[in-house]
């Protein structure tokens, strides 16, 4: 909860100005019935609150203060006083109608407050202090598990709870008086919503993980990175961390928070880096995010490392996600007004993970009604911006296959006629070649040179001859089956390879290619210009290569050349002769 703990300091501050003019209103005093009192309400606004002076109080002098009308009452559901707020004392007041007394459990959702008393005021006057705090380990809490929690049997009359928070680290309390059955349900439903939260994003983490190390795309090695981040920060502030992961270690629990934060935010940067291309698209811009994101890291390590001060390392922390926070949209503005393509991806991600903080925060501050949707409705950002993330790290890939396919298919082919060309002309026949012979297949091809092209260009210029060569190109791929292979040999030279054709059919279709093209008119300098070529068969037979069958089609050629031209020579037509 800390990116919205963040903006909710801000808010706070607004709140606490409205308090201010409109005079702050004395503590309810009126004690909650312990009957009808249902677990799922968070019970700030019944609370009375006092923030302490220079010198600490003690309870009786605290108890003294709310005597005195001190505390004031609570304006929202949940309890929260921001960042660097001096300690506060808040109070609760419970009252048991039955004649037994009533076991009930003090829950407060909150997993990275310092240190919270607890005292509990029986009817009697009875106190039992108590301490609970993330700097006591899992084993020294009387509940352990995520949150802190207590439990505590409520005597006939009415009990005062007053909880005294210290903490670094921003103080927010939501209060909660329940069960330990209702407790454990509570548990299970979180534990599922994390559950699906964590998976989701593992899933898509490791995805991107395995799509780095296959197609060593940094781009998805920076959005798995970004990710895990985002888990690993979310584990640590909602509790899971120190419960699960790191029960024994308070240090760990001391820094770990405001580490993860910037650690998460340097790799939002660095994803968007990668994604945007910052460096390229919007250089001074990266210069400075990246002078910020350096001067973030050391201000951190010098607050871990050389004055371990955690409420320093805190500030750093929230300052850090502040500004990413705003980067992220800001970027994706300039990217979107850049017209970048995938910036509207970015935009709509960061703007969903923004609102996603926006309405945890309200709804922590009750300034919207609270609900869980509402609480957790940075989680759903996050993975609103994910699941965007990964569409566009989609689609962008989607787009280099298709600028591979069309790249591939431009080298494969002849730029004025969009025949194959030599090379590929060679790559398609040799397998037909070697299966022609597997199989004892007949094989043929034909060769087709235009006659007196130079004449052509000569006369109606070399614009004009590239038109009768798309002509002619045109009369032979409209002429032949799908399965045949038209390709531009050279200048005015073009092949035909007619695979499962004997040769007799291969010079009836050579024939008719002839006929085709002396019919054609072409259109140049204003008048249809008529034009012939000659052209030459050979057939697989018994020849030991591709190349003998080109050579051969090759020497029909220049026979039907010296023959006088628009005409069509091969062997049964030569021993015919
Ligand atoms: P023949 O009947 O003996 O084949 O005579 P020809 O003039 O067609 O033969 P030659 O091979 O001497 O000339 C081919 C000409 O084709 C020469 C070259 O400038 C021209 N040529 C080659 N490629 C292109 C091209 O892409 N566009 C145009 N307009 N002309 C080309
Ligand atoms: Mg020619
Ligand atoms: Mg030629």
């Amino acid at each position: 909860m800390y990116r919205p703990a963040a903006v909710l300091a801000v808010i706070r501050c607004l709140l606490l100005c409205a308090c201010v003019l409109g005079g702050t209103a004395p503590a309810a005093a009126d004690p909650l019935p312990l009957q009808d009192l249902s677990p799922t309400q968070a019970l700030g606004l019944h609370a009375g609150q006092l923030r302490e002076g220079s010198a600490p109080l003690t309870l009786e002098q605290a108890s003294a203060e709310r005597a005195a009308g001190r505390f004031a009452a609570s304006t929202a559901a949940m309890l929260s006083f921001g960042i660097r707020s001096a300690p506060v004392w808040i109070h609760l007041a419970f009252a048991n109608a039955s004649a037994a007394p009533l076991p009930r459990r003090l829950l407060i959702e909150n997993s990275w407050q310092d240190r919270i008393d607890v005292y509990f005021v029986g009817p009697d006057g009875t106190t039992t202090p108590l301490h609970l705090g993330d700097t006591r380990p899992q084993a020294e809490r009387p509940v352990p598990g995520r949150h802190f929690a207590v439990d505590h049997r409520f005597a006939p009359g009415v009990t005062d709870l007053y909880l005294r928070v210290e903490a670094a680290d921003p103080i927010v309390l939501p209060i909660y008086l329940t069960t330990p059955e209702a407790h454990a349900e509570r548990r299970q439903a979180h534990g599922y919503r994390y559950g699906f939260l964590y998976g989701y994003l593992l899933a898509l983490m490791g995805y991107n993980l395995l799509l780095f190390l296959g197609l060593r795309d940094r781009r998805h090695l920076a959005y798995a990175a970004f990710i895990a981040l985002f888990v690993a920060t979310n584990l640590a502030y909602t509790g899971h961390g120190y419960a699960y992961l790191w029960p024994d270690s308070p240090t760990v629990q001391r820094w770990v928070i405001p580490i993860l934060m910037v650690l998460y935010a340097t790799a939002g940067l660095v994803f968007a880096r990668h994604f945007l291309d910052t460096p390229k698209a919007f250089p001074r811009t990266h210069r400075a995010l990246a002078a910020a994101t350096a001067g973030f890291l050391a201000a951190l390590a010098a607050a871990c490392l050389l004055f371990a001060d955690q409420a320093a390392a805190i500030l750093v922390a929230f300052v850090a996600v502040i500004l990413f926070s705003l980067a992220m949209p800001a970027l994706g503005i300039m990217a979107v007004r850049g017209r970048h393509r995938y910036s509207r991806y970015f935009l709509f991600a960061t703007v969903a993970s923004t609102v996603g903080t926006a309405v945890t925060t309200l709804s922590v501050l009750g300034l919207i009604p609270f609900s869980a949707f509402g609480f957790q409705a940075v989680e759903i950002g996050m993975v609103i911006d994910a699941t965007l993330l990964a569409l566009a790290l989609g689609s962008r890939f989607r787009a280099i296959q298709a600028e591979r396919q069309s790249a591939e298919r431009l080298a494969a082919r002849d730029p004025l006629t969009d025949l194959y060309n030599r090379r590929s002309f060679l790559e398609l026949a040799r397998p037909l070649w070697s299966g022609t012979r597997r199989h004892g297949h007949e094989l043929s091809l034909i060769m087709v040179d235009i006659d007196h092209f130079k004449t052509i260009n000569d006369t109606y210029g070399h614009a004009a001859g590239d038109d009768a060569i798309i002509a002619v190109a045109r009369v032979l791929t409209d002429s032949v089956r799908a399965e045949d292979i038209v390709a531009r040999w050279g200048g005015e030279e073009f092949l035909v390879l007619l695979p499962e054709t004997p040769l007799d059919a291969a010079v009836a279709l050579a024939e008719r290619l002839r006929a085709g093209i002396a019919d054609a008119r072409i259109a140049m300098g204003g008048q249809d210009v008529r034009l012939t070529a000659s052209l030459g068969v050979a057939a697989s037979g018994d020849k030991e290569s591709l190349d003998r069958l080109i050579t051969e089609a090759d020497h029909f050629l220049y026979q039907s050349k010296h023959s006088g031209r628009n005409q069509v020579s091969a062997e049964i037509l030569a021993a015919a002769a």
